[in-house]
């Protein structure tokens, strides 16, 4: 991705950033947090490129800095993750030592530490000392998905930017561009937040089955004409034996519930355009106290699943209660 694809995907961040190098009043210390997906660790590199690239003011990402940043592999620029599920001791120890040598290479020194969240209470006050007195020409970028966990003391002495979520639109054109079916797609960018994931899960094998399937439940809910049961056990995808598909289920029956809630409202900004005509045909039966009770059962259904419920009784239960 390019600083331009950034721009529409974190415009308030990137634009943050651009003008306080503009104005040469970056920080010292800046605190990404955001959900996952929300590209904070590669807006962390965007960021160093934009101070080292060879054409100043722009992140070109073809110039030897740009090249050396997106490789990992630019002296001046340390990037820390946890390793096995931590920040240990020794990595922030290592990174002090980098803090205190003097350049190799002249240019201001970036240090990006991700997932800040993970390092134990020790390496926590290490990493707080040195931003307490930062040098000059340094900058550190914190990076996390739950500000919650981060000692107070480090969020006051951090600017703190917020990621926002992807714009769906944003999810479903990438997937469009890698050749996913714009109505699987519209699906798939309401299941996750990450672009990656997001097509991951676009390309899986039974996900067309998956929506198949919701549609023809969707569409007995609707008629009231068939044993949902039996329904499932013609349809391609097993459920039953299957929990992610099981769970992709769930996300996407909620997806379709909610779609015809909003019909009710008479807001047809709606996923399941295709479907749109048979729902408008049948809405009628269907009363509002319905919808809002199945997509209440359905949210139940997604916490039962998460706390590893009886996947049998689980979807038996789910079916019943949606008819
Ligand atoms: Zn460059």
């Amino acid at each position: 991705m390019s600083l331009n694809q950034y721009k529409r995907i974190q415009p308030k961040v990137i634009k943050m950033l651009m003008n306080s190098y503009q104005k040469n009043r970056l920080a010292h210390t800046y605190l990404f947090e955001g959900e996952k997906g929300t590209k904070k660790k590669e807006i962390a590199l965007e960021f160093a490129k934009l101070l080292y690239c060879e054409n100043e003011g722009t992140v070109c990402d073809s110039c030897l800095n740009c090249m050396r940043i997106s490789h990992h592999n630019h002296p001046n620029v340390l990037l820390i993750e946890p390793d096995n599920g931590t920040i240990k001791k020794e990595q922030v120890l290592y990174l002090q030592q980098e803090y205190a040598k003097t350049n190799l290479e002249e240019g201001p020194k970036i240090y990006i530490i991700d997932e800040i969240d993970k390092m134990s209470i020790n390496a926590s006050n290490s990493i707080l000392k040195f931003i307490e007195e930062p040098l000059e020409n340094t900058y550190t970028i914190l990076i996390t998905e739950n500000i919650h966990r981060i000692l107070p003391t480090i969020i006051s002495r951090s600017q703190v930017l917020n990621f926002q979520p992807i714009p769906k639109k944003e999810i479903v054109e990438h997937l469009k561009k890698n050749e996913i079916d714009p109505y699987i797609a519209s699906i798939c960018a309401h299941l996750t937040n990450d672009l990656n994931e997001a097509l991951e899960i676009a390309n899986e094998e039974h996900i067309i089955d998956v929506i198949d399937l919701v549609k023809t439940v969707g569409q007995n809910i609707l008629n009231k004409n068939e044993d949902l049961i039996v329904l499932l056990e013609n349809s391609q995808v097993d459920i039953y034996k299957d929990k992610k598909q099981l769970a992709y289920f769930i996300d996407i029956m909620l997806m379709y519930m909610r779609d015809i809630k909003k019909l009710v409202h008479n807001n047809d900004n709606i996923i399941f355009n295709h479907e749109l005509p048979f729902i408008n045909k049948h809405l009628h039966l269907l009363s509002k106290e319905k919808i809002i009770y199945n997509i209440d059962r359905l949210l139940k259904a997604k916490i039962s699943l998460e706390y590893n419920g009886n996947t049998v009784l689980l979807i038996d239960s789910l079916l019943i209660n949606l008819m």
